[in-house]
């Protein structure tokens, strides 16, 4: 047995969630690869190392002197290695970081570089844990690599990783960056060590990847909108790209992908309560979820652009035609339903306002539409679950639900898996809705 452990920023934050982290690492011999994040918040109002320091690269690129905030960053880790006591067994002296701190204040003061400064928060991050543990360091930069494109080389990074690892008894590897096409150092977008966790696990064909966080892994719903909402106990990777897709944050959207093409399950644990289960991320199940829906999600703030033109139906190419107005523009579509002389294209409110009319005169002028309608502040919910494939009544209870909480529906869109109907609602109505379906397919069976 062999697992893959990635553990948050706030597992990490400090001296005494390093211990913890470590402590359940040490609780299983199976627990060999681990991928530590930057220091994370310790408590409200705190900052993340990994913000700090992109200020420091803000400071450093307009040419003004870095020492106070990377003071500040130094604090940090000095705080969690002298708390551990860790010490250098070769000189029996405290472990120092003042070499790795030198090197970093140099390349910040003569070529400053955002990706590279961002990458210190989990590179040191790292070091402290492979010291701690005694286990190998493997610096991501030698191991992960970005194509000319910026996107992750995954064949390449899988076949010079899984190398590395074949030899290797156990190993920290940093989160959140690896090397570019240039040589230099990139990171992924932010959360982005939960990739690094993934691409880890697919490498090491590992037969879990546990993902330490500060939740018990994920909810029916946002517990900001319903209070202690149900936990979910297994959840397929289809279910939760759709719940993620729409909001739902736990694990970074990309993550799903590197162990997905093993089948490697993703567990995700809670650092605070580790004997509470958490969620399980599988590829397929015949566990029967505790409710007919896994989970609900959603996002504000969209607009719909509603194209009416007689006979539609029949003029081969129109929809074509309107999507090309909105690829020209250069803005991605979210959803799409229709009618028989209607479509309707539903776009971000933020990427929309500002091309609005620059989109409606490329649709007249692309596909001759008899006219255009345009309303906003328009709320998605998607209602996911493999429950949902064949049980009749589900849209009729989610209907009845949104009437009841005197919610009007402006959208609906059933995917054809049956795995998601999205509801779009006003952007005021958004708690309510969520709330109304929640209570009617959770609240009230249990
Ligand atoms: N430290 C990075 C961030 O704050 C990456 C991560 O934590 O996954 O986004």
């Amino acid at each position: 047995m062999k697992k893959v452990v990635k553990f948050g920023g706030s597992s990490l934050a400090d001296a005494e969630q390093f211990r913890k982290a470590a402590g359940i690492i040490r609780a299983d011999k199976s627990r060999i690869f681990v991928v530590p994040s930057a220091p994370g918040r310790r408590f409200d109002g705190d900052t993340k190392v990994t913000d700090l320091l992109y200020k420091m690269d803000e400071i450093a690129e307009k040419g003004e002197k870095i020492d106070d905030i990377l003071g500040k960053i130094r604090a940090r880790y000095t705080e969690i290695a002298e708390g551990l006591g860790i010490k250098d067994p070769s000189t029996g002296k405290p472990f120092s970081l003042d070499d790795e701190f030198e090197k970093i204040r140099v390349k910040m003061t003569t070529e400053p570089e955002r990706d590279y400064a961002a990458s210190r928060g989990e590179y040191l991050n790292s070091l402290i844990m492979a010291r701690y543990l005694g286990f190998e360091f493997i610096d991501a930069r030698e191991v992960i690599f970005f194509d000319e494109n910026g996107v992750l080389d995954s064949e390449k990074t899988n076949d010079v990783l899984g190398d590395r690892l074949k030899n290797a008894k156990n190993a920290v590897l940093p989160g959140f960056y690896g090397c570019g096409s240039d040589g230099r150092v990139k990171t992924f977008s932010r959360g982005g060590s939960d990739i690094t966790g993934s691409i880890m696990a697919r490498a090491a064909r590992a037969d879990v990847y546990e993902n330490w966080t500060d939740v018990s892994g994920f909810m029916v719903a946002d517990p900001r909108v319903v209070e202690e909402p149900e936990s979910i106990d297994t959840i397929t990777y289809r279910e939760l790209r759709e719940l993620s897709y729409m909001g739902a944050s736990v694990l970074h959207e990309e993550a799903i992908f590197p162990v997905r093409h093993e089948g490697i399950p993703i567990n995700i644990r809670n650092t605070n309560r580790p004997d509470d289960d958490g969620t399980w991320i599988v590829e397929s199940t015949c566990q029967k979820p505790k409710f007919v829906i896994t989970g609900i999600a959603g996002k504000k703030d969209f607009c719909s652009v509603i194209i009416n033109k007689a006979l539609m139906n029949s003029e081969i190419g129109f929809c074509r035609k309107v999507l090309q107005a909105f690829e020209e523009s250069g803005i991605s579509i979210e959803h799409m339903p229709s009618g028989i002389d209607t479509m309707t294209v539903v776009v971000h409110e933020s990427e929309f306002l500002d091309k609005e009319q620059h989109v409606v005169s490329a649709i007249h002028r692309l596909a001759d539409p008899d006219t255009i309608d345009i309303e906003a502040d328009l709320a998605l919910i998607a209602i996911v679950g493999r429950g949902m494939k064949s049980m009749r009544g589900t849209a009729g209870r989610i209907f009845a639900a949104l009437a009841h909480a005197r919610v009007n529906v402006r959208m609906i869109d059933q995917g054809s898996s049956e795995l998601n109907i999205i509801v779009g609602v006003e952007n005021k109505d958004f708690e309510t809705a969520i709330r109304a379906i929640y209570d009617i397919f959770v609240t009230t069976q249990i």
